[in-house]
């Protein structure tokens, strides 16, 4: 294991939500520190983190003495300022790397990159202005969905358009941001391969779970995916075809809709994924294990699949159920969030139906 940190070592973490929890967890089990630095108060990763700094991201000082504490950083989610990355990317190596980054937080960059490699996604079209709408959609056709280019997820910042006279509606909800509009793709199941690449370059995917999402949200991540044998080799493949195009180390999300076309890649994820969260309970190497690994230098773990697994979310007044839940034998994970809210996600659990 040259280059990897000993144990004792400190994982920074920008983010501490239930990602960055989850992840603090992992790296414990394998004697590394966890470090996080969170905007926001009593975030849930701070209950389970050898330290928490609360500061915002143009808080410089926050940042240098984050970055001087730590001997990686790694991130929960995509949409960390530019500005806050420059500065620490001269601390401690930031895995995964600044491409994978600016390649996902950015859907026609993203999309543009996935075509460049070969892979199909939905058309596209670039929509700065109202003008370009109404080509795109003369291009494209409706139905389709007007997407804001950045700080998408959960479905939110997007406008369904079931036909040409609901651009203006659709443009006004775009709030002025630059945004891209998209074909409606006609799948027929959402699938998600959560894969890994190590330091060394060396790739592992776990099995495709196939995701339900209500309302933008996911919902439910069931694996196996109703997928054929084929199916699962390529949806694998184009997983590791972006991980070794961007050169990434840690964890991936990548999203892809079946259809009868072939597989289509709606988005990637710089990060451990909610589709992923099954791997906790049915496989020995979960995607948080997986992550810390990477990052830490470490070689990847064994991801193959023991049981058949639903991931269920819990969210929002979902945890008015919990003493049910506790009375089955799913495994119950909680994200320690203090105020329950309509459409949060507050935890999930993992039933597992073969061991
Ligand atoms: P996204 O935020 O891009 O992951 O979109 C959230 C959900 O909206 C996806 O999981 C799909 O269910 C749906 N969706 C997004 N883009 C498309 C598309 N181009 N065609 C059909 N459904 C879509």
């Amino acid at each position: 294991m040259t280059n990897a940190l000993p144990v004792g070592a400190t994982i920074g973490i920008l983010g501490g939500g239930q990602l960055g929890r989850m992840l603090a967890v992992a790296a414990s089990r394998l004697g590394l520190k966890v470090h996080i630095f969170e905007p926001g108060a009593n975030p849930p990763a701070g209950d389970v983190a050898h330290r928490l700094t609360t500061a915002s991201y143009d808080d410089h000082a926050a940042l240098t003495a984050f970055g001087q504490s730590v001997d990686v950083i790694t991130y929960e989610f995509e949409n960390i300022p530019t500005s806050a990355l420059d500065l620490l990317e001269t601390l401690a190596p930031i895995h995964p790397g600044r491409q994978a980054l600016a390649t996902s937080q950015d859907r026609l960059t993203e999309k543009t990159f996935l075509q460049g490699l070969g892979l199909q996604t939905a058309h596209f079209a670039n929509v700065p202005d109202m003008a370009a709408l109404e080509a795109a959609l003369a291009t494209i056709g409706a139905p389709a969905i007007l997407k804001t280019r950045r700080m998408g997820y959960d479905g939110k910042g997007q406008a369904r358009i079931k036909a040409a006279d609901d651009a203006p509606r659709a443009f006004v909800d775009m709030a002025g941001a630059p945004a891209i509009l998209e074909g409606f793709v006609n799948f027929s199941l959402e699938v998600s391969v959560i894969g890994a690449r190590g330091q060394d370059g060396a790739v592992a995917c776990y099995d495709p779970g196939e995701n339900v999402h209500e309302d933008g949200i996911l919902r439910t991540t069931t694996v196996p995916a109703r997928l054929t044998a084929s199916q699962r080799t390529d949806a694998v493949l184009i997983a590791a075809r972006i991980l070794n195009a961007l050169d990434y180390v840690g964890v991936m999300g990548v999203e892809l809709f079946v259809t009868p076309q072939g597989l289509i890649v709606n988005e990637i994820a710089p990060r451990v994924h909610n589709s992923g969260h099954w791997t906790q309970n049915g496989c020995t190497i979960c995607q948080f294990e997986q992550h810390i690994r990477a990052v830490a230098g470490w070689p990847l773990g064994d991801g193959s699949r023991h049981a058949d697994v639903t991931m269920e979310n819990l969210i929002g007044g979902d945890m008015d159920k919990l003493a049910d839940y506790a009375k089955t034998d799913a495994a119950i994970h909680l994200y320690g969030k203090d105020e329950v809210k309509p459409g949060r996600k507050m935890g999930h659990v993992n039933r597992i139906f073969r061991a």
